[in-house]
């Protein structure tokens, strides 16, 4: 019978991100179709207050491995602390939040425990055939469903699949598992973060809404001139207003490759589409863009979806947006702020 170990790190107040709390929906679940052991595995700066969170989660056990060593994500560290935690388990299936500290270390402890890893997984469930992970391939145009014989299967589960896991709070103690500091430890030290303020950090994959500029932003307008400052002005106060997450063409990224006026804050990160990204979003707004295949195909997990356009017969138009706006978007996005801002 598998042992079940959900495994995560936990923040610098020793309590758990979303991403964490959905992969443990994903454990109890699977815990309770196979009528299986759940063990809760936990490592950080502190961990007692994760452990108390999911205190009533129905793991029959806790392990924890704590200290100021643990606190950063470091491979060495990290993967001596996932190795210690899976043996301690005895586990035979491993599941984890796929969060970029997790992707780091997942193959290197499958190895080290002479199992077999998968990565961002959207599922998985108990079948009459054995355990199915599923996932998508090739830019999410194929779902495949693939099980495995070999164990320990370590899973890292793609946020945003599942509901987090929610419950009563209360008190559990965890087995502390003293782990040696590996000596590779001193080769690495972290000295902090850099990262962008907030209101620079424009890809937000919790935002409600996904609003996507195109090339029309920086093309010439009616008055015969480009107007691209006054469009990354708009765009940044839109943005900030409604906390969006901004998307792009392919044609407005690759701009800044050729040297062209471009939207300085969008990089290729940005870009939707076949060769980009399919983010999840209820909503999606698409301004200055015409709605090409190879742009909307990116939309696919996008809810509700409108576009503004000057040109009635662009490709929003046939069957790809649920509202039209055949409208100068510089004057629709500036009323949009202007209504924003009164707000
Ligand atoms: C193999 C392949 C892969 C590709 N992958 C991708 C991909 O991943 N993502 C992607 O986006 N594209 C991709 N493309 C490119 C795609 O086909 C289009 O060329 C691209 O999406 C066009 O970008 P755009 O709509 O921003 O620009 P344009 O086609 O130049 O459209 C600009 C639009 O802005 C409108 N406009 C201008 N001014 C205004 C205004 N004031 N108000 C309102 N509207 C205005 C115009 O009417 C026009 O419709 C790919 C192409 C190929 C061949």
């Amino acid at each position: 019978m598998d042992t079940i170990l959900f495994l995560a790190h936990t923040e610098p107040d020793g309590t758990l991100a979303k991403p964490a709390l959905e992969a443990l929906g994903v454990a109890v679940d699977l815990k309770q179709s196979l009528a299986t052991t759940l063990i809760v595995g936990l490592y950080g700066a502190q961990t007692q207050p994760a452990a108390n969170f999911l205190a009533n989660c129905g793991a029959e056990k806790f392990l924890a491995v704590q200290g100021e060593p643990f606190s950063s994500a470091r491979y060495a560290s990290d993967a001596a602390a996932c190795e210690a935690l899976a043996r301690a388990a005895a586990a035979t299936i491993i599941l984890a939040a796929e969060t970029s500290r997790k992707a780091r270390i997942a193959a290197g402890v499958a190895h080290r425990l002479g199992g077999v890893v998968d990565t961002h997984v959207t599922a998985i469930t108990a079948e009459s055939s054995g355990l199915q992970a599923t996932r998508w391939f090739y830019r999410q145009r194929i779902e495949g469903r693939l099980t495995r014989t070999a164990r320990p299967w370590l899973l890292l589960l793609d946020p945003g699949n599942h509901a987090a896991w929610a419950g009563e709070p209360g008190a559990a103690t965890a087995e502390v598992l003293e782990v040696p500091v590996p000596e590779s430890l001193n080769r690495t030290t972290v000295n902090g973060f850099v990262t962008p303020p907030a209101d620079q950090q424009t890809i937000r994959p919790d935002a409600d809404l996904l609003f996507v500029a195109g090339a029309g932003w920086t093309k010439k307008q009616k008055d015969g001139q480009p107007h691209v400052a006054e469009a990354e002005a708009i765009i940044v106060d839109f943005l900030s207003n409604a906390k969006a997450s901004l998307g792009s063409s392919k044609s407005l990224v690759d701009l800044s490759g050729e040297n062209q006026s471009a939207l300085r804050f969008l990089t290729h990160l940005n870009q939707v589409g076949q060769t980009g990204a399919s983010p999840r979003h209820p909503k999606g707004l698409a301004t200055c863009c015409h709605g090409e295949e190879p742009h909307t195909v990116g939309w696919r997990f996008i809810g509700e979806r409108r576009a503004i356009n000057l040109d009635a017969g662009c490709g929003w138009a046939r069957g790809k947006a649920d509202v039209l706006y055949v409208a100068d978007a510089f004057e629709v996005m500036t009323k949009v702020n202007a209504l924003l801002d009164r707000k």
